[in-house]
C-alpha cells in the first residue's frame, strides 16, 4: 500500500466522524503522491504521518454572562498545527458550526497556505461555537474577554499569532487584544487584523478578497481574458465578498449576487460601488440581514437558498465564481451547472467551499479552478505584513502594502504553476498549490530531525 494511502486510512481510523478533517487531508495528500517519489527522504522520516497530526490541539471550557445575567458555556478551541518555517498562524472562527473538524481541516490547510505565501508563518486555526448573531455588543465584548481568558496562555507574537475569520472581524479583535494586553502587561503584535490606531495595517481588511480577484485575474490571464464586462457570481457578504466585490469592480466586471445564511439576492443589474458600501454598512455596522439589501433595491431575493442552488435553479448565465462564504458551499450539481452556464474561472475566497466532486467537475470541463489555499492567502500573506510592521514598529502606506499583495499573489500563482509542470500535471492549480506548499514545509521537518 502507498504510504499516503496508509496516511489516510489512519487519520480516518484514528479520528473518526472528523468529515471536514478527512476531506482536506484526502484532497491534501492524494495530489502529494509524485512527491514520496521525488523525495524518498521524506517517507523514509514519516514527513507525511507526523505533517496530519497537529502540534497540539487545545479545547477549552468558555464560560461568559449574558445580558439576562445567565450563564453560558461555549466550547474554545485553539489547534496548533504546524510551526516548522515559522510561528502558527491562522484566524479564530466564532460560528455555531465549529468544531474538531473543522478546525482541524482550516489549521491542516492554512500551513500549506501560509508557506505558499512565502513569509515565515506556520499553520494554525482557532474559534468557538458561540453563535454572534442576535447578541448585543456587551454580549460580545464579554464572550471575547472569556475567550482570550483561556487562550492568552497558549499564544505570543513568536508562539502563535490569530486573526480573524467567519464571525471575527475587527470588532472581535479589539476586544480580544484589549484583554490580551490587560492580562499580560504588553503592547505586542500578538493578534493580526488589528485596526490601525494600535497596530493594524493598512489594507487587511480588503486583503483576503482583493487577492481572490488579483489571483483569479492572474489565471483569466493565462487565456488572455480579464474581468471586463464579465458576469461574476460572489457567495456571501462578510469581510471576503465585500472586498471581492469591490475589486471585480474597479477591475470592470459586474457581480451579481451575495448570500448571507438566510437568503441568497440576485441583482443582474450588476452590485456597483454604492450598492457595495451599503452592504458594508448593512453587515459591518448595523449587523443587518442582506433581504434588507433586496427590500431597498427592488431585487429578487431567495430565502433559505445559498448563491450556487439559485444560479442552478434558475438558469443564471454566470463568466467567473467567487465563493466566499464557507465549506462545501458548492456541490456537483451546481459545480454542472456553472460548466453549463459557460462559467471559465472559480477563484475560492473561502476555505474549501467546493466539495471534492465539484472540483474534479471543474478540472475534467477545463474551468480555470484556484483552491483556497492559494486563491485566499492574501489575507494571510497582508496579516506576515502586519506582523512585519509591528515588529519593525513602523507603518507602511496603503499602496505600499497593496502593491506588496499583488506581488505576493502574482508569485503564489507562478509557484502553483512551476510545482504543477514540474511534477508532471500543468495547469492543474490544486496539484501545484499543494506541492508547492508542502515541499518547503517537509524540507524544514527534515532539517530538524525527529521532534
Ligand atoms: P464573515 O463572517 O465576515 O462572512 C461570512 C459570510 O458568509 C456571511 O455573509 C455569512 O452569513 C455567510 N455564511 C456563512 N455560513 C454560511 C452558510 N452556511 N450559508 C450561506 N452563507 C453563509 O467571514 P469571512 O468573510 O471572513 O470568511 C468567509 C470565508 O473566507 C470563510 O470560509 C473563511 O474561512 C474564508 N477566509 C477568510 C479570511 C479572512 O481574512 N477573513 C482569510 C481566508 C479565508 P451570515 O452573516 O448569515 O452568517
Amino acid at each position: 500500500m502507498s504510504v499516503i494511502k496508509s496516511v489516510i486510512d489512519k487519520v480516518k481510523q484514528t479520528d473518526p466522524g472528523q468529515n471536514e478533517f478527512h476531506q482536506a487531508v484526502t484532497e491534501v495528500l492524494e495530489s502529494l503522491e509524485p512527491t514520496t517519489k521525488r523525495h524518498p527522504e521524506f517517507v523514509k522520516s514519516g514527513i507525511y504521518e507526523r505533517i496530519v497530526e497537529p502540534e497540539r490541539a487545545i479545547i477549552f471550557r468558555v464560560p461568559w454572562v449574558d445580558d439576562k445575567n445567565r450563564v453560558v458555556v461555549n466550547r474554545g478551541f485553539r489547534v496548533q498545527f504546524n510551526n516548522a518555517i515559522g510561528p502558527f498562524k491562522g484566524g479564530l472562527r466564532f460560528h455555531a458550526s465549529v468544531n474538531l473538524s473543522i478546525i482541524k481541516f482550516l489549521g491542516f490547510e492554512q500551513i500549506f497556505k501560509n508557506s505558499l505565501t512565502t513569509l515565515p508563518m506556520g499553520g494554525g486555526k482557532g474559534g468557538s461555537d458561540f453563535d454572534p448573531k442576535g447578541k448585543s455588543d456587551c454580549e460580545i465584548m464579554r464572550f471575547c474577554q472569556a475567550f482570550m481568558r483561556e487562550l492568552f496562555r497558549h499564544i505570543g507574537p513568536e508562539t502563535d499569532v490569530p486573526a480573524g475569520d467567519i464571525g471575527v472581524g475587527g470588532r472581535e479583535i479589539g476586544y480580544m487584544f484589549g484583554y490580551y494586553k490587560k492580562l499580560r502587561n504588553e503592547h505586542t503584535g500578538v493578534l493580526t487584523g488589528k485596526a490601525l490606531e494600535y497596530g493594524g495595517s493598512l489594507i487587511r481588511p480588503e486583503a483576503t478578497g482583493y487577492g481572490t480577484v488579483y489571483f483569479a485575474a492572474e489565471m483569466l490571464a493565462t487565456r488572455g481574458i480579464d474581468f471586463k464586462n464579465k458576469c461574476v457570481a460572489v457567495s456571501g457578504s462578510g469581510n471576503v465578498a465585500q472586498f471581492a466585490i469591490e475589486k471585480v469592480n474597479q477591475m470592470g466586471g459586474r457581480v451579481i449576487s451575495v448570500c448571507d445564511s438566510n437568503a441568497t439576492v440576485i441583482d443582474e443589474k450588476g452590485i456597483d460601488s454604492d450598492k457595495c458600501c451599503y452592504i458594508m454598512e448593512l453587515k459591518n455596522v448595523n449587523r443587518g440581514r442582506i433581504t434588507e439589501y433586496a427590500d431597498k433595491y427592488k431585487t429578487v431575493c431567495f430565502e433559505g437558498k445559498n448563491v450556487w442552488d439559485v444560479i442552478r435553479e434558475q438558469g443564471i448565465k454566470v463568466d467567473i465564481a467567487l465563493p466566499c462564504a464557507t465549506q462545501n458551499e458548492i456541490n456537483a450539481d451546481n459545480a454542472q451547472a456553472l460548466v453549463k452556464s459557460g462559467c471559465i474561472c472559480v477563484a475560492e475566497g473561502a476555505n474549501m467551499p467546493s466539495t471534492p466532486e465539484a472540483v474534479k467537475i471543474f478540472q475534467d470541463n477545463n474551468i480555470l479552478y484556484g483552491p483556497g489555499k492559494a486563491a485566499n492567502a492574501g489575507g494571510v500573506a497582508t496579516s506576515g505584513l502586519e506582523m512585519s510592521q509591528n515588529s519593525m514598529k513602523l507603518s507602511w502606506t496603503r499602496e505600499e502594502v497593496d502593491s506588496r499583495l499583488l506581488i505576493i499573489m502574482k508569485s503564489i500563482h507562478n509557484s502553483c504553476l512551476n510545482a504543477a509542470e514540474a511534477y508532471g500535471k500543468k495547469g492543474d492549480y490544486v496539484m501545484g498549490a499543494n506541492i508547492a506548499g508542502f515541499v518547503k514545509v517537509a524540507k524544514a521537518m527534515l532539517a530538524y530531525g525527529v521532534v
